[in-house]
């Protein structure tokens, strides 16, 4: 690194790097964003039928809609696949935001994934009009232009477009379609902090990896089918292996009711709240049906709900730190298309504003003492186990709510730091940490610099390499847990 070795090639390496998103920018974002509590709520959509209708779209005619909405708006959309499903349907995903095709310095990626379950749609169209709303809103809307100008909003509106081929509308309980093409249930595919996951990744669900591992994502929200509830981390719990010997210890356990609770559930309430409150019906907490349960505020633990090994939201809190919850938008998992309208509107509000809620808390970036950015820094807010990292630029968010906090940050070959911080509630706290290289150990290595490398520090949370399931025998194949498996898939096929 050359460049690294003169003022001059630093400042030509810091205007490349950040281009013309100086940290002069960073203080605007927070400027933007204290705007967003002054600017007016999004206007309705008035859809125009002649770019989206309210109907159902197969494959062909999602992906026809998504190129024309690119070619027709390449200053705020771009569209990437992040793999294909198991029949080669493409996994598209559009990106709104006024930078659509590189991410904008210091400020968040948040995404919403559609259809992970093939017979629970309404997801899949909600987020193509949510597309749709948002390029023809841009210039009229306030709220609308604030939080493209401010966001890079990633929409996936089918994870498992080969469940939805063979799903059939007017379906409102069962499993067909549930499942990928090779029969497996995708939010049970993904790897578990709690228990042990044997079940062999699916295309669909490694694409998701993938692209979770590439995008530093910081909110995250997952469409579902069959309830009418906002559910949060934890899915799964670590009680359920207390007695997986026994069959009817093991039911009892999934069905026992208990919360399984993060260090952020304030955090994950507030954001749920956010979702079912300005929901037009989700907050009443009605049950669904009368064998249903109904959810106090519209809101649930996912544990209390149902335990579930292998979903989406725990992997995504648990090794990105990304803040993703469930979605259960509709009673009935796949109602008929001339109910879209009404879902749209009933849901409209909640879509925008929780995507709205990535710019709360405390965001900023991780310095060498050159002013260089430091990639992959761990952070942990003292008191949540579960961290996060500075992304290649060194940039960090955290979403939290008004108070008092301490972070602490690590990187290899840097002295840790710990920083104090408030979190008010009108816009959010700016913080930038400057960590000191670690002292130099003399005579250690041959030729190249050593340095002091603070490894026992690091707490182990970090992205769980080496979970805490890892060193047990797994247990989880016995007949019981079966019947276990075989109850949960049953509940499961009920209520989303
Ligand atoms: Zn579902």
């Amino acid at each position: 690194m050359i460049l690294r070795n003169t003022i001059a090639g630093q400042l030509v390496l810091l205007l490349l790097i950040y281009g013309r998103h100086t940290l002069l920018s960073s203080a605007k974002t927070v400027a933007n964003e204290q705007m967003s509590l002054a600017l007016p709520e999004p206007r309705a959509y008035l859809p125009d039928a002649q770019n989206l209708d309210f109907v159902y779209h197969d494959h062909e005619e999602l992906t026809r809609f998504l190129r024309a909405t690119s070619a027709r708006y390449p200053n705020l959309t771009a569209l990437y696949s992040i793999g294909k499903s198991i029949q080669g349907r493409d996994l598209w995903v559009m990106v709104v935001s006024s930078s659509p095709y590189e991410h904008m310095v210091g400020k968040p990626d948040v995404k919403y994934v559609g259809n992970i379950h093939g017979n629970e749609p309404v997801g899949r169209e909600m987020l193509l009009h949510l597309i749709q709303y948002f390029v023809s809103s841009y210039n009229t809307d306030q709220y609308v232009k604030w939080l493209l100008d401010n966001t890079r909003i990633h929409i996936l509106p089918t994870m498992n477009p080969d469940g939805y081929a063979v799903s059939k509308e007017g379906t409102c309980d069962g499993g067909q379609g549930r499942y990928n093409a090779r029969g497996f249930d995708l939010n049970r595919n993904f790897p578990d902090y709690f228990k042990q996951n044997n079940k062999r990744g699916q295309p669909e669900t490694d694409a998701v990896k993938d692209w979770i591992s590439k995008i530093q994502f910081v909110l995250s929200g997952s469409l579902h089918g069959g309830a009418l509830v906002a559910s949060y981390p934890y899915d799964n719990t670590p009680n359920s292996r207390i007695c997986r010997s026994s069959a009817l210890c093991a039911m009892f356990q999934t069905y026992s009711a208990a919360p399984s609770l993060t260090p952020d559930d304030d955090v994950f309430k507030h954001l749920s709240l956010v979702y079912a409150r300005n929901h037009a019906k989700m907050s009443r907490g009605v049950a669904c049906k009368s064998a249903t349960p109904a959810f106090e505020n519209g809101i649930t633990n996912g544990a209390a709900w149902y335990p579930l090994t292998g979903g989406m939201q725990d992997f995504n809190y648990v090794w990105y730190g990304c803040m993703e919850i469930t979605l259960e938008i509709s009673c009935c998992k796949f109602p008929p298309a001339y109910e879209l309208k009404k879902y749209w509107e009933d849901n409209q509000l909640s879509l925008i504003k929780f995507l709205a809620e990535a710019h709360r808390g405390v965001q900023g970036f991780v310095f060498d003492p050159a002013g260089m950015p430091i990639e992959r820094a761990s952070i942990k807010i003292k008191g949540r186990d579960v961290g996060f990292q500075t992304t290649k630029y060194g940039e960090f968010w955290r979403i939290l709510l008004p108070g008092y906090y301490k972070a602490e940050v690590f990187a290899e070959g840097y002295a840790p730091r710990e920083v104090e911080f408030v979190i008010v509630e009108q816009h959010p706290t700016l913080l930038n940490v400057t960590l000191q290289a670690s002292k130099r150990i003399e005579g250690v290595g041959a030729g190249g610099p050593s340095y002091y490398r603070p490894m026992q520090q690091v707490p182990q949370h970090y992205r769980p390499g080496a979970p805490p399931y890892a060193a047990a025998a797994s247990t989880d194949n016995g007949i019981f847990s079966t019947i276990s498996n075989g109850l949960n898939s049953l509940y499961s096929n009920i209520f989303g």
